[in-house]
């Protein structure tokens, strides 16, 4: 591997964990990401008093030929790990729509110098690939759960997947992934309720739990400061009701979840509070979307196309030039909650988590 430059920001942070989403398609309509339900807009509006806003991001799937191939993934990967990117997350969308997803965890697992390939996913498809994307090299998985009742779920997934869900987390553990995580999204009125349960279950299941808050990056742009429970509030009501949470003391400034043991148990709750305490200062993160653009936030603005110029012959001096310059633009922060906050010109969904 040609190594270069590390890619460093002009606030002098390093870049080490790259996301990929392979797939801006998802199966579901969660109404956090992509509200598209008659359950979201009723929440919304009964609840809040609002509608999903006139600028909403209205949907519509990139076609195939958009899409980066796996070898066009692949490339970019090697260039970044060149780079000193180490962690590859794949993403989406649900990246489990891809075809043939194993193919290109196989790929990327062999790069030299990447040391993690992990995988957020809703778990709806995985059982049916877990084997293989274990075999290929994937060595971490993240679920998406939101709730651990079957209504309640359906309401906020726009599918009725719990079953299957925790059919794949089971399976996810029996065949060794390590850590099996599961991140929950808190929105107030809707599945706070829920926090004491969500806990209560990683601790019996040995899980890996993140809450993580609520943040505008919903298609509706529904999303308002009052909905987000904020990291505290969670906090507080878990210590009120699990014994034994023990801090977890980290030197990683990167991670973005504060964390916490469970005593008499291997489990592990997070919380992630990106509004409410933010953590750019060490974001050591960059995105690929599924059509090829990078993004240096989640909340950009402007994206990067790396598309045109891997179909235009770039070499890889070039792109690896281009990230370098792509990189030095990485925001400061994101100006949540604040008068000049722009919503991000994408849904989540889009981005890839
Ligand atoms: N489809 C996969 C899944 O459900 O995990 C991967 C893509 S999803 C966009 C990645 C992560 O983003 C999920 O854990 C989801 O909960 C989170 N997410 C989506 N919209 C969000 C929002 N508005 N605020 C906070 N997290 C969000």
């Amino acid at each position: 591997m040609i190594r270069r430059a590390l890619l460093t920001d002009s606030h002098g942070r390093v870049m080490r964990d790259l996301r990929v989403s392979v797939t801006d398609r998802c199966n579901f309509r969660c109404m956090y990401c992509l509200p598209e339900t008659e359950a979201a807009e009723n929440f919304y509006r009964e609840r809040w008093a609002t509608v999903l806003n006139p600028t909403r991001i209205t949907r519509e799937w990139q076609p195939k030929k958009n899409i980066l191939s796996f070898e066009e993934i692949e490339r970019l990967v090697r260039i970044a790990a060149g780079l000193g990117i180490q962690k590859i997350r794949i993403t989406g969308g649900e990246p489990l729509l891809r075809h043939d997803l194993e193919q290109l965890i196989a790929k990327i697992s062999g790069i030299e110098g990447i040391e993690d390939v992990a995988m957020t996913t809703n778990g709806f498809l995985f059982r049916q690939k877990a084997r293989a994307l274990l075999d290929a090299g994937l060595k971490r998985v993240s679920f998406s759960c939101d709730s651990l009742d079957r209504e309640n779920f359906r309401r906020i997934t726009g599918r009725d997947g719990l079953a299957e869900l925790l059919a794949a987390v089971r399976l996810a553990q029996e065949l060794g992934f390590a850590p099996v995580k599961v991140n929950a999204v808190i929105i107030r009125g809707i599945n706070d309720h829920e926090i004491e349960a969500l806990a209560a279950f990683a601790a019996r299941e040995s899980l890996v739990l993140r809450f993580i808050e609520f943040m505008p990056l919903d298609s509706g742009r529904a999303w308002q400061r009052e909905m987000v429970v904020p990291g505290k509030e969670i906090l507080q009501r878990l210590q009120a009701t699990t014994t034994g949470l023990a801090p977890v003391v980290s030197d990683n400034k990167s991670e973005t979840a504060k964390r916490w043991r469970v005593a008499g148990s291997s489990a592990e709750i997070g919380i992630i509070a990106p509004v409410s305490e933010p953590f750019c200062g060490h974001c050591n993160r960059i995105r690929l979307t599924a059509d090829g653009k990078l993004r240096t936030c989640l909340f950009s603005t402007v994206e990067h196309d790396f598309r045109s110029r891997l179909r235009d012959a770039a070499t890889d001096e070039a792109l690896s030039d281009y990230l370098h310059e792509v990189v030095g633009q990485k925001e400061a922060r994101h100006h949540i909650g604040e008068p000049d906050f722009k919503f991000a010109s994408r849904s989540m969904s889009c981005i890839g988590g």
